[in-house]
């Protein structure tokens, strides 16, 4: 099948309310090209130089995602461009969005990013962490940065019941935030989780953003 019919099938399978960031990383911009003619807009990157090439190089109402691991000295480069941050996992990376996206004179929309695999190789604060930057009020004084929701990922395996108890768990405290933290926020709504492999488990978990990449434009060469 072509990028296109991928992107076809994908999109008829996810019911309203829940959009597709079109996992791009790796693969070429005639890829992103291709899939952008078939509507595509929504594309997700983990490299920061990788997204600005493409960023510079692509039409100019793509809308970025940075969905990988970012550090603290290459924020700068995405700040002017991006239009969401998925994995924010600690809150010095917050504060240093939010001082890049001053400079910059924009306010970056970012997710805050939940450890809820049985893997010690994945990123993001546990819930109890995430609660204590939470109950402080530290963050509420970012004024260039905001947080729109949450972003995890389920444990690499072929147990569907662990991967469905992981989203619930990242649903549950979404849901937990919202009502503690974000209850006057309307632009916390967003709950990113769902890759090639497990985003039918996080569409029946509650996800928003699903992000897909192999399943489009094939398996990547590292
Ligand atoms: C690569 C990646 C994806 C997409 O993975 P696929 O299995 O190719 O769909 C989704 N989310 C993150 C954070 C990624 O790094």
């Amino acid at each position: 099948m072509s990028i296109a019919e991928n992107i076809k099938q994908v999109l008829s399978e996810l019911p309203d309310g829940v959009r597709l960031v079109a996992v791009s990383k790796f693969h070429p911009n005639e890829a992103i090209k291709e899939a952008y003619s078939a509507g595509q807009r929504v594309f997700g990157e983990s490299k920061v130089q990788e997204m600005t090439a493409k960023y510079e190089s692509l039409p100019k109402d793509i809308e970025w995602h940075f969905i990988g691991h970012l550090q603290t000295n290459k924020i700068k480069y995405i700040v002017p461009y991006v239009t969401l941050i998925h994995g924010v996992d600690s809150y010095k990376l917050l504060t240093e969005i939010n001082r890049q996206a001053a400079k910059a004179g924009r306010t970056v929309n970012s997710l805050l990013q939940l450890h809820i695999a049985q893997e010690e190789s994945k990123f993001g604060f546990s819930f109890d962490e995430c609660r204590e930057m939470l109950a402080g009020d530290e963050w509420k004084k970012l004024g260039n940065v905001r947080i729109c929701g949450l972003m995890g990922m389920a444990t690499n395996t072929d147990n569907t019941e662990q991967i469905k108890a992981e989203f619930r768990s990242l649903n549950n405290f979404f849901q937990e935030a919202k009502a503690t933290w974000f209850s006057n926020a309307e632009w916390f709504r967003e709950l990113s989780m769902g890759m090639s492999h497990d985003y039918h488990e996080a569409i029946a978990a509650g996800s928003t953003l699903v992000r897909v990449g192999s399943k489009i434009f094939g398996e990547r060469i590292y």
